[in-house]
């Protein structure tokens, strides 16, 4: 996709090989959680973002996820009201299921948003895709998060990923997601967090990434594509930072 998404990509994928032994517990928690889930028959997916999305995660922080699902409630609708009783109910037993799994650490989950895969089942089948922002939301949440019961939804991703007229559509799109994700102060905030827990738990930044994080997290948008295209021409270049 374009250069920031790009870029988001590279640094999420470094800060990933820091996972640390909170992250892989919760991971393991909410995929257990989703197969019992399956089990009671709720065909249901994550994708997680935030801080477990790097792998940088305390027990102390929160996790924002999207939940993905087939609602025949509300096939015909993107995303399910709040008070769908299919997505309290799943809401529910995933923050009960987790924390049980969790040894009652009591870990907050925030639900962001949801996509009913009925709808986007039947939409895909009418080739109802370009111009569809559930189609949008799904990819860029593919791309950006991390997922749990991948195999759920992977399908319709890689079908979405084959329309060349769809990818052409959702860059500019996905460009201006990110952008507006990346520029709440949380996001910034997070990111400093990330690099001190990393710090304090004794191991080495590369100072290659340490220097593109600096890059990322300074200046908007425009400058920091221009610091990649430098940084790309002239690797030493890192006297100004
Ligand atoms: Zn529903």
């Amino acid at each position: 996709m374009s250069t920031l998404i790009e870029k988001y990509l590279v640094l999420k994928n470094r800060y990933r090989n820091f996972d640390t032994k909170y992250a892989i517990k919760r991971m393991q928690a909410f995929r257990l959680a989703i197969h019992e889930l399956g089990e009671k028959g709720y065909r249901v997916g994550l994708e997680l973002l935030g801080s477990i999305n790097f792998g940088i995660v305390e027990p102390s922080s929160d996790a924002d996820c999207i939940l993905l699902h087939f609602c025949e409630l509300h096939k015909n609708e993107p995303t399910c009201p709040d008070n769908c009783p299919n997505f309290v109910f799943e809401k529910e037993e995933l923050s009960k299921s987790v924390n049980r799994k969790l040894d009652g650490e009591n870990l907050k989950i925030d639900f962001l948003d949801n996509i009913n895969l009925a709808y986007i089942d039947t939409s895909i089948r009418n080739h109802d895709i370009l111009g569809n922002e559930a189609m949008y939301r799904l990819l860029f949440y593919r791309n950006i998060a991390r997922p749990v019961n991948r195999p759920l939804f992977v399908p319709y991703c890689d079908l979405l990923e084959e329309n060349e007229d769809f990818v052409k559509e959702i860059i500019p799109w996905a460009t201006e997601a990110l952008s507006g994700y990346l520029k709440t102060n949380q996001h910034r905030l997070s990111f400093n967090k990330y690099n001190e827990r990393i710090l304090s738990q004794g191991m080495l930044l590369p100072q290659e990434l340490a220097d593109e994080l600096r890059k990322y997290l300074e200046g908007d948008e425009e400058e920091n594509n221009e610091e990649i295209n430098k940084a790309n021409d002239d690797k030493d270049n890192e006297s100004k930072l």
